[in-house]
């Protein structure tokens, strides 16, 4: 049984006074959750996550904390990167490796994510693992290739048994940022592709186990429809997770 998953990618956005007030609107607006039902991430940037970690645990708010981005390296001469290790520390139980912004504006490979996403499980974090299609590689009818590929270089050296726990995140880039999603339909099908990826990397027991998510233009209008597909088992929601009443308004639809 999967635990759906809404986690939010606040990106480059809210100093931390705002981001103090952002979490406790969607904590307060959460306080009856049932995390067993739905779990709730934020990712708020590295800037916040000591005032949003020491929110969470002062007002037990019913959310989990990410980060959106981690260096491959336990410690060392690598300026302006944040270790794994720290992000640990500050009770973060997940972090987003390879989104695409970071892919597609930063330059980062599939080498980087797979040691990234290696170095997170090696540290006790579960990394959120992005993967989708640019609109021409779409329009080629190449959707399956991109992220079978992306899949295979960022996960194909991890032990199945690690692996189980890794939450997939699916997202067109063509949809991220624009209003334009892909459709239930659609969505449902890539993700189904990319479930029988992972079985046929880890087996079908640990492929059952992971959790894949949608992401791209997820809103609460549009949620419930776009996380009806049976292997949809969340999403990763980028805009709409920066205003707590669209954000609450998707975990709601995820129920
Ligand atoms: C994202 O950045 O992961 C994302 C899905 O963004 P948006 O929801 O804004 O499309």
């Amino acid at each position: 049984m999967r635990t759906p998953l809404i986690a939010g990618n606040w990106k480059m956005n809210k100093t931390h006074l705002e981001a103090m007030r952002l979490v406790q609107e969607i904590g307060h607006e959460l306080a009856d959750h049932d995390p067993r039902k739905v779990e709730v991430a934020v990712c708020p940037p590295f800037t916040s996550l000591r005032t949003i970690q020491t929110l969470i645990d002062a007002d037990r708010y019913e959310l989990v904390l990410g980060a959106q981005n981690m260096y491959a390296a336990t410690e060392g001469a690598y300026t302006g990167e944040v270790a794994p290790g720290m992000l640990k520390a500050l009770n973060c139980t997940y972090v987003i490796v390879g989104h695409s912004e970071r892919r597609e504006l930063l330059g980062e490979t599939d080498d980087e994510v797979a040691a990234k996403a290696a170095l997170a499980f090696d540290t006790g974090l579960i990394p959120i693992v992005c993967c989708g299609e640019t609109s021409s590689e779409r329009a080629a009818g190449d959707t399956r290739s991109k992220v079978e590929g992306q899949m295979r270089a960022a996960l194909g050296g991890l032990p199945g048994e690690r692996s189980r726990s890794v939450v997939i995140a699916y997202e067109p880039i063509w949809a991220i940022g624009t209003g334009e999603t892909a459709t239930p339909e659609d969505a449902q099908d890539t993700i189904s592709y990319i479930r029988s990826v992972l079985e046929s990397l880890f087996g079908g027991a640990v492929a059952g186990d992971i959790r894949i998510l949608y992401g791209g233009s997820v809103k609460s209008g549009n949620a419930a429809s776009l996380l009806k597909g049976p292997d949809v088992d969340g999403a990763l929601v980028g805009g709409a997770s920066t205003d707590a009443a669209e954000f609450v308004g998707i975990v709601k639809a995820a129920l």
